[in-house]
């Protein structure tokens, strides 16, 4: 038998041949590697043919627990010899989620032959689609006839606007996925459905949520006791699958209104890293959100709260740290970093900051305030005869705005501050976007045509860094402090920076390293021949009223 002719019918090649009209087709060796694909998967999956041979099956399903553990339940279905069958949610090159229906055909080896595995799949996305819009609308969970996510949400807020108190409690069955007894889809909606029913057997009249494959919500006036008491109530009601009881595993969080949170996705967030201190500390409880977790979550749902409704700009503060070029032995850059000082919460360091402006959307604002002040301040120093540059960072969301490049540009032209006075650094994960998304690289490219320089920031903490170079324009790197602060200490770290060093500066970069923080450290990176420090050696940021030029 050739395992590349055909699959389960080798000597008929015609069926193969109208199934690869219908079906995607894909073929992986005995490893899970890509053999062969079709067009019609190369059309749905965005991949190209010359990246696709060679890739391993799992890159084709979402990077998430959920989606590595059924791609993982399917392999080990097929190399055990059992054909699998079944909805799957898999991704495209470009991350975009796609839903098809699967067959994954094990062909046994035979002699000299290794295993190989067919997969026939059918493109559902657009049912899967139309079932959700019709959920939406019908607000109803269509498995368990539980109220679906929008309903919950409607009804947290109802709540809310009536002053009610309740507590949000998120409930979750661990392993899922990986649950023995349960390959089969039927015995799976079996238990979804049976665990719905224990459910609204004990939490009775309270509104109940299905939120996820496995994840549930209760509103409920109970106390912490009686929720807890649910555990108690399914061991004494067991679920039965093929006359099994089910050994199942459940966690959970309470979080209260309005005592921990105060809007739905807040109480949301709450309940659901409520949930993630129980699972990882074995699971199997249903607890109240710890004062630890409550005290963080708190202070990120304050500071989003605030930066929405009182984020004054006069409370923003940038501060520079010097860059010292070795070859010319002087400072010839500043990094902008932003600073928020709040009456009530005291000093905001990025760290905080930023993250929590990506996901609220006032980084733009922010961006462009830091971007205002390092430009005003170039122009000053340009002026006076200084050509000193200014490193301003970028987030990817900012890009993701095609009227950046002019906004930068508007803003240099407002202030004065000639293109080359200013270069931008990105993070790898902005890297990753901006090669996935023309229109960043674009931008870029434009900038960097006006005389902006761009800086690949932390680098060596992602992955894949030197693929960045040839598609985007970054003509500097800066290596991450974690890198330089076991230089010294870690034979190991001392060859890779040194290997990234010479690297970079093969193809052409000017290499920075950052956080250096001791003369030695400074030493030897420069008989390594990086060509500027950054760090507490050589400065802490201060604000533009410290730097006299
Ligand atoms: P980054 O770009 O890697 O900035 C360097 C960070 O390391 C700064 O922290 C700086 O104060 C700190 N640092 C500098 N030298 C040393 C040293 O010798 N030792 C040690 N241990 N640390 C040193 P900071 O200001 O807290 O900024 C944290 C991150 O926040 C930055 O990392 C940057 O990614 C981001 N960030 C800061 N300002 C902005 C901004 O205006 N916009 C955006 N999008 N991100 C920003
Ligand atoms: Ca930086
Ligand atoms: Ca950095």
């Amino acid at each position: 038998m050739k395992p590349d002719h055909g699959l389960f019918v080798p000597e008929v090649p015609g069926i193969m041949k109208s199934l690869e009209q219908f079906y995607m087709v894909t073929r992986t060796d005995s490893e899970g590697s890509i053999t062969y694909t079709n067009k019609n998967f190369l059309n749905t999956s965005k991949w190209t043919p010359k990246r696709v041979i060679g890739t391993p099956l799992w890159q084709m399903f979402p990077d998430s627990e959920e989606g590595q553990s059924q791609a993982y339940l399917i392999w080990n279905s097929v190399t055990s010899g059992k054909t699998w069958f079944g909805t799957v949610e898999k991704v495209t090159r470009t991350g975009e989620p796609y839903f098809v229906n699967m067959i994954a055909i094990p062909i046994l080896p035979t002699g000299e032959e290794q295993l190989s595995v067919t997969f026939l799949e059918l493109d559902i996305t657009s049912d899967v689609q139309l079932r959700d819009q019709l959920q939406q609308i019908a607000f109803i969970d269509y498995e368990t006839g539980l109220m679906s996510r929008y309903k919950l949400e409607a009804t947290v807020n109802d709540f809310i606007k009536e002053a009610k108190s309740f507590s949000l409690v998120y409930i979750t069955i661990n392993h899922y996925y990986t649950l023995k007894d349960l390959q089969s889809s039927e015995s799976k909606t079996e238990l979804i459905k049976s665990f719905s029913n224990r459910l609204k057997r004990f939490f009775r009249d309270d509104p109940i949520a299905r939120v996820g494959v496995n994840e549930f919500i209760v509103l409920t006036s109970f106390g912490d006791w009686y929720v807890q008491g649910f555990l108690l109530f399914l061991e004494q009601h067991p679920i039965y699958i093929d006359n099994f009881a089910l050994p199942l595993s459940v966690s959970g969080g309470i979080v209260r209104y309005p005592e921990d949170q105060k809007t739905y996705n807040h109480l949301m967030k709450a309940a659901l890293t409520a949930t993630k201190d129980v699972v990882d500390n074995g699971g199997g409880k249903i607890a109240s959100l710890s004062a630890a977790s409550h005290k963080v979550l708190n202070r990120r749902a304050i500071i989003d709260q605030k930066m929405l409704t009182a984020l004054n700009l006069n409370n923003l503060q940038v501060v520079y740290q010097p860059q010292f070029d070795v070859t010319s032995g002087e400072v010839t850059v500043y990094e902008a970093l932003v600073r928020w000082k709040d009456d009530e919460l005291g000093y905001i360091m990025p760290d905080e900051l930023i993250p929590i402006a990506e996901e609220n959307g006032v980084i733009h604002e922010i961006g462009a305030f830091v971007l205002g002040e390092a430009a005003k301040l170039a122009a000053t120093w340009h002026k006076n005869g200084h050509p000193i540059g200014i490193s301003v960072n970028t987030s990817v969301r900012e890009f993701s705005n095609p009227q950046m490049k002019k906004k930068i540009m508007d803003i240099l032209q407002t202030t004065n501050c000639p293109a080359n006075c200013i270069q931008l650094e990105i993070t790898e994960k902005f890297a990753f976007q901006a090669e996935e998304e023309n229109s960043i690289a674009l931008q870029m490219k434009a900038l960097q045509d006006e005389g902006i320089e761009f800086a690949l920031d932390d680098f060596g903490t992602g992955y894949a860094s030197f693929r960045y170079m040839q598609h985007l324009p970054i003509t500097k790197v800066k290596i991450d402090k974690l890198f330089i602060h076991s230089l010294l200490t870690q034979p190991k770290t001392q060859k890779l920076v040194d290997g990234m060093i010479q690297f970079s500066k093969s193809m052409g970069l000017y290499v920075i390293a950052e956080g250096v923080e001791t003369k030695e450290q400074f030493e030897l990176l420069k008989t390594m021949g990086v060509n500027a420090i950054q760090g507490y050696y050589i400065g802490v940021p201060v604000t533009s009223d410290d730097i006299i030029y």
